[in-house]
């Protein structure tokens, strides 16, 4: 039945799934970490109900109108290592491929600004009931609140431009008396087997910016620097981007659709909610995440995206 309606809402429309991180063991501070055996289901029901085609192909199919019917893509924003451990493997195991949209600032650090805020509050000193940062003081007493505080200046610097976010975390970890010395970060190695077992590689720019926020200039090189270190890792033209929060107007406009043209991309995707067809845009191409955990509830989700509510 799940076959027969999606056949009939799906003609000439694909749906591009959007996932972050996925893992086998979690702790408190993983918020927003998909666990592994539930991103495993969703494979299994991908692949019995649905055609999974990469990314590349479906532009193709765009061009020509030739989607298959119940098209979907998978795709995996950041390159945190669980992308290598945790889904590489399962996509593999099920004959799946997907494209992997890398931050490229942590493949040289090791880590991107979001994994260092928890590495600092993580290891803060028991003794440190508060921590201050350029004037925002956050109570570190207990548990409860070393957890809010993390969540509190994760949101903050998200929204920092470049340089302030560095300026930001530097001094939280120099609050938190910790290195940023650890690492979470898919490598150059890691990318090579990726590509070489049929995986897909975009660009999420270098540093993870709010691109509205930067200018032009910065916004160019970010862009254009992720593009080229990626080319030269995976020995491969990198077509498609992903921008970073994706949401059009807040973070990224129409500018960076410019940029990304001149920069000879192909096409992008967002954090918009909706499907694809060949009257979308391909440098503002809609994904979305299903969180759901049963068959029924991801596969209905997806119908009623196909439809269009
Ligand atoms: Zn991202």
């Amino acid at each position: 039945m799940i076959s027969t309606i999606s056949e009939y809402t799906s003609k000439g429309k694909a749906v591009i799934l959007n996932y972050h991180r996925v893992s086998e063991h979690q702790s408190i501070y993983d918020n927003g970490h998909m666990k592994a055996h539930h991103f495993e289901n969703h494979l299994r029901w991908l692949s019995t109900y649905y055609n999974v085609i990469p990314l590349p192909e479906l532009y193709i199919n765009l061009q020509d109108n030739s989607l298959p019917p119940r098209a979907a893509c998978i795709t995996i924003d950041d390159g945190y290592y669980d992308s290598y451990s945790v889904i590489f493997p399962l996509l593999k195991k099920y004959g799946l491929q997907a494209t992997f949209f890398v931050s490229t600032e942590g493949l040289e650090t090791g880590s991107l600004w979001d994994e260092d805020i928890k590495y600092s509050i993580l290891n803060l000193p028991s003794i440190k009931t508060k921590i201050e940062i350029k004037g925002d003081t956050f109570d570190t007493s207990n548990f409860e609140n070393r957890l809010a505080a993390m969540r509190e200046i994760t949101h903050k610097v998200k929204y920092m431009s470049l340089d302030y976010r560095k300026e930001y975390i530097e001094q939280l970890s120099r609050e938190c008396e910790n290195e940023l010395n650890h690492h979470t970060f898919i490598n150059e190695s890691h990318i090579v087997e990726m590509v070489e077992n049929g995986m897909d590689i975009g660009s999420h720019a270098h540093s993870h910016p709010i691109l509205a926020k930067e200018t032009d200039e910065i916004s160019r090189n970010e862009i254009a620097k992720s593009k080229s270190i990626l080319e030269s890792m995976a020995q491969t033209d990198i077509d498609f981007f992903a921008y970073p929060n994706g949401k059009h107007g807040a973070d990224f406009d129409d500018r960076h659709v410019g940029i990304l043209k001149e920069l000879g991309f192909k096409g992008a995707v967002t954090t918009e909610k909706g499907v694809v067809s060949s009257a979308s845009d391909v440098y503002q191409m809609p994904r979305f995440t299903p969180w759901d955990k049963s068959k029924v509830g991801f596969c209905g989700r997806l119908i009623t995206n196909f439809l269009g509510k």
